[in-house]
């Protein structure tokens, strides 16, 4: 297939100063350490970890609303990184974001019309009138009524005001949408609503998500294929279906197997990783998941593994699962 997006090898980090006068570069925080992936037109990449993980510097790094440390994004065939700020201003409209905190995401002096048609706007896409039906349009599209839209945000209930997000974000007609926890700060009863709101969209307007969320259970309802991501680097990607009936890094098995959910590998019962997830600052050597592994080597504390694909598009980083491809492959070398 196509791709839309393709992210090569990014990395973000932040730099730690120290001093007062003479300020001195002391370390960095590695949020993103060098991630590569590929989202297809049309389907939905969940990306997965715990918070701190770095997946949402990912997603903010991938629209430029933070410059890249290293790295490439390549969206519909053109690198973002090369683009002139007034370039990356009219692509940035094909590429919007919605945010875990509709609150803290939408500005409280503006009435609800105006946040939604903000971004048209801002990208000078349509006439004043024009812009007011389709204002109205979108309030429709997102489940308001078009007198929503003479409210001010705090009038309205969290799930609303995910609906408002969502109505902007949908504004200028983007490709994209990285949608941050979008449901992880709204009650449980009301988390259901606005996933199927997402699903109903993508299926209208033709979208591509990539879906950040800490909560395995939440995106695999949605996602075509899920990320795994820990302490800044993808550790497995495959489709939804083989990530949950077959999956193959022991932090994504840990994960599963705290989810309530009939899948085979989870007879063994609840994985309880040992340990804290260490500093972003001063990663561990070697495989950076090695210090709360249940399957450590020798190899783990030396070798970063890389992320490889094992066959069909499963790709994992962890030596163990490697080794078994490696002798998979050499004993059935005849058919390859
Ligand atoms: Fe565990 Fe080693 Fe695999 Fe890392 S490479 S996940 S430490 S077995
Ligand atoms: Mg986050």
């Amino acid at each position: 297939a196509e791709t839309l997006l393709k992210v090569e090898n990014l990395k973000k980090y932040f730099p730690i100063k120290k001093g007062l006068i003479i300020q001195r570069h002391v370390g960095d925080v590695k949020a993103v350490d060098g991630v590569s992936f590929e989202i297809y037109p049309g389907e939905t990449l969940g990306m997965v970890g715990e918070s701190g993980c770095g997946k949402s510097t990912l997603g903010r790094t991938i629209l430029r609303l933070l410059e890249p440390t290293k790295g490439k994004v390549i969206f519909d065939g053109q690198t973002l990184n090369e683009l002139s700020r007034e370039e990356m201003r009219k692509i940035r409209s094909q590429m919007q974001m919605i945010f875990q905190d509709p609150l803290a995401s939408l500005n409280p002096r503006m009435r609800v019309r105006d946040i939604i048609g903000e971004p048209i706007v801002i990208h000078e896409v349509l006439s004043r009138v024009e812009r007011e039906k389709r204002v109205s349009k979108l309030l429709d599209v997102v489940g308001l009524n078009t007198h929503h839209g003479e409210r001010y945000p705090y009038e309205f209930s969290g799930g609303q005001r995910q609906r408002i997000g969502i109505a902007r974000a949908l504004a200028v007609n983007p490709k994209l949408i990285i949608c941050d926890e979008p449901v992880s700060a709204l009650d449980v009863s009301i988390q259901a609503q606005v996933i199927n709101l997402l699903e109903d969209l993508q299926a209208e307007f033709n979208l591509t998500y990539l879906l950040i969320a800490h909560d395995l259970a939440m995106v695999k309802h949605l996602s075509n294929r899920i990320a795994v991501m820990y302490l800044g680097k993808l550790v497995e990607l495959t489709s939804s279906e083989e990530l949950f009936l077959n999956p193959r890094h022991p932090y994504t098995i840990a994960l599963l197997s705290v989810i309530p959910l009939p899948y085979p590998h989870q007879k063994k019962g609840r994985i309880i990783l040992k340990g804290d997830t260490p500093s972003p600052v001063n990663l561990p050597s070697g495989c950076r998941f090695h210090t709360r592994c249940p399957n450590t080597q020798d190899i783990c504390k030396v070798m970063d593994p890389e992320l490889i694909d094992i066959g069909n598009k499963h790709f994992v980083a962890c030596h163990l699962t490697i080794n078994t491809y490696e002798k998979i492959k050499v004993g059935n070398s005849v058919t390859n």
